[in-house]
């Protein structure tokens, strides 16, 4: 099977293409499956939720429209969703709106961000151990939400260069732990493997996926989804093909449906 649930489109403003050019590629590519996981829009308030990255809640139902009606012209099953950040101020958002109100089928859990007050800090921007157990605190508290059915990238923090060691070791098998307890599986991101390798203190390596993470995740048996997290119709099931191919090195229980 040939599955991929993590797609952006032109509307989170970092990607490019509509869910009928997406749809259109993964037809060509034979797929048995398709999700969407845009950058989920915020409420306008006070918070600084990133809105350059993502779509506005205006856009929202043009989004879900548009792939509603790509997926009418596929000969499998499109999935409209939504790749989401946790704070527990979005949860009825999530739940009553996105879910509720707008009908998005499911969400990821992406966790790029740590909330400080009214700014939200970048993942692999964290440096400083506090920093960092806070980080695994919030999205140890988004897995547990229930919301969501994907993590996303569980090793984003890592993206700029941070080097394994026994506190980051700790903090992965935390979260491993717990979006194994949802049934929730880990996601192998296809595109850390085409961004260009960062730098770290033992060499260059990917700045994600990372494998001592994975080998962690093998050693505790969780489940594992592999996705592209396509930012251009190229890639969509190509990242996803990618993926599986990491996820090869390692004996992963590799699933490829979350329906
Ligand atoms: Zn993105
Ligand atoms: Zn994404």
């Amino acid at each position: 099977m040939l599955t991929n649930f993590h797609t952006h489109t032109f509307r989170c403003g970092h990607a490019q293409g509509t869910p009928a050019d997406y749809v259109a590629q993964a037809i060509r590519d034979n797929a048995d499956c398709l999700g969407f996981s845009d950058h989920c829009p915020f409420p306008h308030d006070e918070i600084d939720t990133w809105s350059e990255i993502r779509m506005s809640p205006e856009e929202m139902p043009s989004y879900l429209e548009d792939v509603r009606r790509a997926a009418k012209t596929a000969p499998f099953p499109v999935y409209a969703g939504f790749e989401c950040e946790w704070s527990s101020r979005y949860a009825s958002w999530y739940t009553d709106v996105l879910l509720g109100e707008q009908g998005a089928e499911y969400l990821i859990l992406g966790a790029h961000w740590l909330s400080r007050g009214r700014k939200n800090v970048y993942a692999p921007r964290l440096a400083d151990a506090d920093s960092i157990r806070d980080y695994f605190s919030q999205t140890l508290e988004g897995i547990g939400s229930g919301l969501f059915r994907i993590l996303a990238h569980p090793e984003l923090i890592m993206a700029d260069g941070l080097g394994w060691n026994r506190e980051l070791a700790a903090g992965f098998a935390d979260i491993i732990d717990a979006a194994m307890a949802q049934n929730m599986p880990l996601e192998i991101n296809g595109y850390g493997l085409i961004k260009p390798p960062v730098q770290t203190a033992q060499g260059m390596r990917l700045q994600y996926p990372v494998d001592e993470f994975w080998r962690l995740a093998a050693q505790k048996g969780a489940k594992v989804i592999c996705n592209s997290d396509a930012h251009t119709p190229d890639y969509v099931m190509r990242g996803a093909v990618n993926a599986r191919n990491y996820a090869a090195k390692f004996s992963l229980d590799v699933v490829e449906t979350i329906f």
